[in-house]
């Protein structure tokens, strides 16, 4: 039986050395079955089409992680028409037992927890605690989502509507029908499977496109799910292309909702082309895209320096600063700025980088082309900032870069503006508090913040003023928990849908209200 409150998935303590072992034996089990081949997953069928997604290390560029069948148009529409079958079946299936499917896999992934996690490591450059955390995290939202749809069955029972004589009445959140999932490399295990579940879990039948940096980890969360026993053609899986793929299924007629995450353009692209009222569709489709961030902490002079040091490196370097919550400005009142700087270069400086199989602090990037990317802000910073640490390529057969940190820059440089989504922090200076936070606000971008300070009328005006979806104050701006921090952002960071939160499965529903006079 499960216990009646969630409760969040634990993180491993590696400095335990039982755990310790444990990760070091995952990572030897993982290694050894590395270079697999991965099909393409469709209601009965596996296809392998010949044609393959290469996954590889990106701290060991040479060693292969997997082969996973691209995806074609045809392969699409496949999917589509399974996905539509499906769906008049599932739709009818009791909430009880869909939700069943999720705690049959949490239960499982829970299981092998350290062997997912020793996944991350190798496909897409985690450490161990970050690894930890991702696979934790994909638990959670199983977990979760299981439980707030057995709560959203049942809240017809105890409904928030006004009673009226005479009349019977009755609110039910029912499914919308097939959804295209699109999901980031940067958290391939938690959001994609996450975002999966909780369309699969509210009734409807979804199609996944995982990341193409990172379809390995998703192929196994699809064999999980088999293991569990999801009926075919609920989950079908077709890594490829973003366009051909990806485009195709958001542009289809029969697509009824689209759960993306990922980039501000690719979001907005999809969100134009989504808008599209295609020949043959009878429905507005509803798009879900969660996007970047330009995320920030703030130190006023009242601060716990050390504390928000720590919070700064710690939100700027996390997983190289490749996550959508990464503080990649820290905006410091003047008199304290110096000591601060010096506490964060100081800090950064420590940082070991190396394989994330090791467990250095800091990892690679995630590929060539984000490499090439970072490398070339950190250019640009170079002329906007000075440079305190850091500044370019570290060694290693991977994409190393130095976690770099950059001073005195103008809130208006564009290493201010624009997401690196790499280990490049920005600090800026501000006259006092009030205009840190005006700083902080000066951006397309709304996802998460920081502000450290020990002053209550002036946290009092941060919670107020600090306009983001995530607002920590004397903590990092990352590491939303499951439940605890519903998750999503304002403006330009998408659409704030609160991922993890008790709001969130809503969104994969439509709610159907009948009344009956008695
Ligand atoms: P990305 O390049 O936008 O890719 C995300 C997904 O979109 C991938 O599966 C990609 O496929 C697919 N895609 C690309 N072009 C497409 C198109 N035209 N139509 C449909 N799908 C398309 O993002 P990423 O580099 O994987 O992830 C990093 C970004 O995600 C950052 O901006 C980060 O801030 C954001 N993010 C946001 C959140 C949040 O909750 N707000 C969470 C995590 C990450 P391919 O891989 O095949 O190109």
């Amino acid at each position: 039986t499960k216990p009646s409150v969630f409760k969040n998935e634990p993180f491993t303590d590696f400095t335990v050395e039982a755990n310790k072992v444990a990760m070091e034996k995952a990572l030897e089990k993982v290694k050894g079955k590395l270079g697999g081949t991965y099909p393409i997953s469709i209601g009965s069928e596996t296809i392998d089409t010949g044609d393959y997604i290469v996954s590889i290390n990106p701290g060991s560029k040479d060693d292969v992680i997997g082969r996973v069948s691209k995806g074609t148009t045809a392969l699409a529409e496949q999917a589509m028409q399974q996905a539509l079958t499906t769906f008049e079946m599932w739709k009818n299936v009791s909430p009880a037992e869909r939700a069943d499917y999720l705690f049959k896999a949490a239960d499982l992934m829970r299981q092998r927890k350290y062997e997912f996690s020793a996944m991350l490591v190798y496909e897409v450059g985690k450490n161990w605690a970050e690894a930890d955390a991702d696979t934790a995290e994909a638990i959670d939202f199983m977990e979760f989502y299981a439980r707030e749809m057995l709560r959203l069955s049942k809240t017809h029972i105890n409904q928030p509507l006004t009673p009226v004589d005479g009349e019977k009445t009755r609110m039910a959140y029912i499914p919308l029908g097939v959804g295209v999932i699109i999901s980031p490399f940067n958290f391939p295990l938690a959001i994609m499977a996450g975002t999966t579940v909780a369309a699969i879990v509210s009734g409807n039948t979804v199609i996944l496109k995982p990341a193409d940096s990172a379809p390995v980890i998703a192929a196994k969360f699809v064999e999980l799910m088999k293991e569990v026993g999801l009926p075919e053609g609920v989950l079908n899986f077709v890594p490829g292309d973003g366009i051909e793929v990806g485009e195709y299924l958001v542009e289809h007629p029969k697509t009824r909702f689209v759960s993306f995450t990922g980039s501000r353009e690719v979001g907005c692209r999809i969100y134009e082309r989504a808008s599209k009222v295609q020949s043959g569709q009878i429905w507005l489709k509803r798009v879900i895209a969660e996007m970047g961030g330009k995320d920030g902490i703030v130190v006023d002079e009242t601060a716990d320096l050390d504390a928000a040091a720590d919070g700064i490196v710690a939100a700027a370097f996390g997983f190289q600063g490749q996550k959508c919550s990464a503080g990649s400005r820290a905006i410091i009142v003047e008199s304290v700025y110096d000591e601060v700087v010096e506490k964060v270069v100081e800090r950064t400086k420590k940082l070991s980088i190396g394989l994330p199989e090791e467990n250095h602090a800091v990892g690679p990037v995630i590929d060539q082309k984000a490499y090439n990317k970072i490398l070339s802000y950190i250019e640009t910073g170079k002329g906007e900032g000075t440079l305190l640490t850091g500044g370019g390529p570290a060694e290693g057969n991977g994409f190393y870069i130095e976690p770099t940190v950059f001073g005195d820059v103008s809130p208006q440089a564009r290493i201010m503006k624009e997401e690196i989504f790499g280990p490049v922090l920005a600090m800026a200076k501000a006259a006092d508090w009030k205009e840190a936070i005006e700083i902080y606000n000066d951006t397309d971008y709304g996802l998460t913040g920081g502000f450290f300070s020990r002053d209550e009328n002036r946290i009092s005006t941060a919670l107020n003023e600090m306009h983001c979806g995530n607002l920590y104050i004397n903590k990092k701006c990352t590491g939303a928990l499951v439940g605890v921090h519903p998750f999503g952002g304002f403006n330009m960071s998408g659409t704030d849908s609160k991922a993890g939160g008790y709001d969130y499965l809503l969104l994969f529903t439509q709610g159907k209200m009948t009344a009956r006079k008695i």
